[in-house]
């Protein structure tokens, strides 16, 4: 029951609500534009694997200890990929 005309998710907006994601509390419409964007974005996969690794390492969401700054380094690290 995906609609066809969702607005895609842009990789910044994915980045913001990954750990929502994870947590399962995205509307059923956001979480069918988290899964689409994945579908079609190397970058945010992989993004995504890292964080469930993180996950793994902490026993726990990251999203309290994860600074704006690290974030930023995450960001950058997406320009990066992009770039490839
Ligand atoms: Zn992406």
């Amino acid at each position: 029951m995906i609609e066809k005309d969702l607005p895609e998710m842009p990789c910044r907006e994915l980045v913001e609500v990954i750990s929502d994601y994870l947590e399962d509390r995205l509307s059923p419409v956001d979480r069918a534009r988290f899964e689409a964007h994945l579908a079609e974005c190397e970058a945010c996969r992989t993004y995504l694997e890292q964080f469930r690794q993180t996950i793994r390492a902490l026993g726990r969401l990251p999203e309290e200890s994860l600074s704006s700054e690290a974030r930023n380094a995450l960001l950058d690290a997406f320009r990066g990929w992009s770039h490839r």
